[in-house]
């Protein structure tokens, strides 16, 4: 969608907070501007802020593989950002004052998409959109609503490179059943 790229374009000069500082590039999204699925991380890692791409390190393979493993294209069916634009110095937690600064242009990206169904990976990026906090065993795979948009909590890929178990009930295996949800909701709608 071109007036996405163009709009979004501001924001890769954006030093509303002392990320900018430190980052190397400001880390965007990828995937189709035009998906009805818009998938929401917490920040850019080394490889990220790097490239310039969200999840594309080792958190991001594994997701992609998720993804793909329940019938989603990575490419074709998501769009995929972070909360927080720009890498916190030694992949620290964004602070509150860096996810309020950003929200500008999460709140950007979700007018230009309108996705029809929002993944949020990890507690950071429930916190971001929802305001919720909580333990993500407790949250996940449950369906939020907000503002008209069917929204899932799912575990961040990150940990499950914590926590590798392929067992029945593991976070892997979780977090596979709540993208077999998500795509069976859009195709549903
Ligand atoms: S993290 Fe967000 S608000 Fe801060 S400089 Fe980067 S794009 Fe701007």
């Amino acid at each position: 969608m071109t007036s996405a790229s163009l709009d979004l374009d501001d924001c890769r000069h954006c030093r509303s907070c002392d990320l900018a500082k430190t980052r190397q590039e400001v880390v965007v999204s990828r995937g189709n501007p035009e998906a009805r699925l818009m998938l929401i991380g917490e920040a850019p890692g080394a490889r990220e802020d790097a490239t310039g791409l969200p999840f594309v390190g080792r958190s991001g393979q594994a997701l992609d593989r998720l993804l793909v493993e329940v019938g989603l294209s990575p490419d074709q069916d998501c769009y995929i950002c972070n909360a927080v634009k720009c890498r916190p110095p030694g992949n620290r937690r964004p602070r509150r004052s860096e996810l309020e600064a950003c929200r500008q242009w999460l709140d950007h990206q979700l007018a230009l998409i309108d996705p029809e169904v929002i993944v949020l990976a990890g507690a950071t990026a429930l916190e971001a959109v929802l305001g919720s906090k909580g333990r993500m065993t407790d949250l996940r795979g449950r369906w939020q609503r907000w503002e008209g948009r069917d929204v899932m909590p799912i575990f961040h890929p990150s940990y499950l490179l914590r926590n590798p178990s392929t067992a029945d009930g593991a976070p892997v295996a979780l977090t596979r059943l709540d993208l077999i949800a998500v795509r069976q909701r859009l195709c549903e709608r």
